[in-house]
């Protein structure tokens, strides 16, 4: 069985809440828009819709699918674009996930900087399943700067792939396969910019009412000042 959380918030300091999320059938998703207050929004907006146009209802849902909706979603947003140059640059993150109909296996894709983390059984803290796709990454792994330095560097918001920003886009993809307990946590980055790996386990493992809406609280509580979106997959 898979119960399913939510919560997304504007923040603290924005005006503009230019994240959304998805959740229908056994697909959930979350993107991070972005490209100025209306641009961001509608960026990740088409993203959301058209996962739901394209995947809601369909069966056999693999990491294939996962990835065409998000490239179907690069070219909505694209021809948007065409129709309005003022966007130009506009675009959004996106972290997709979908379970299988017999809670076996799990299939995601994604492209930007959202993250998918898995916390399963007795582990002690959290496995992050996706890459960032960013230049603070690229620094971490180069093994030019820490994670902790990553955290502060001036430039840790720009992103080296996000869907709606060129034509091309190549989009990451991965499947696994599911254990009893396993806690999958997707989130956009104004969940992880306030609350730590470990903070994060311990919430999930508090087994709270809405474990999604208790991430959000702790990451406003924190100084939240991005916007914040979070969906808590748990499979029992
Ligand atoms: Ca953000």
């Amino acid at each position: 069985m898979q119960q399913v959380y939510k919560a997304t918030d504007v923040g603290l300091v924005r005006k503009g809440n230019e994240d959304n999320l998805v959740v229908f059938d056994t697909v959930y998703a979350v993107a991070d828009g972005m490209g100025g207050e209306a641009a961001g929004e509608i960026a990740s907006q088409m993203l959301v819709d058209t996962i739901k146009e394209k995947l809601a209802g369909r069966d056999n849902i693999g990491e294939r699918e996962l990835c065409q909706a998000v490239q179907d979603a690069n070219m909505a947003i694209r021809h948007y674009v065409w129709e309005h140059p003022a966007c130009e640059g506009m675009g959004t993150t996106a972290t997709l996930l979908h379970i299988d109909e017999h809670c076996c296996r799990a299939f995601w894709a994604h492209v930007g900087d959202s993250r998918l983390y898995l916390l399963r059984g007795g582990a002690e803290t959290l496995e992050q399943i996706t890459r960032d796709h960013s230049y603070v990454e690229d620094l971490v792994r180069e093994g030019t700067i820490t994670h902790e330095e990553a955290k502060r560097h001036p430039q840790r918001n720009m992103l080296t792939r996000a869907v709606g920003v060129m034509e091309e886009l190549v989009v990451d993809s991965g499947q696994l396969t599911i254990h009893d307990g396993d806690i999958f946590l997707l989130a956009t980055d104004g969940l992880m910019k306030h609350v730590e790996d470990t903070a994060i386990t311990h919430i999930l493992r508090e087994n709270a009412e809405n474990p999604a809406q208790a991430l959000l609280n702790a990451a406003l509580a924190a100084g939240g000042r991005d916007n914040i979106t979070v969906v808590v997959v748990s499979l029992t």
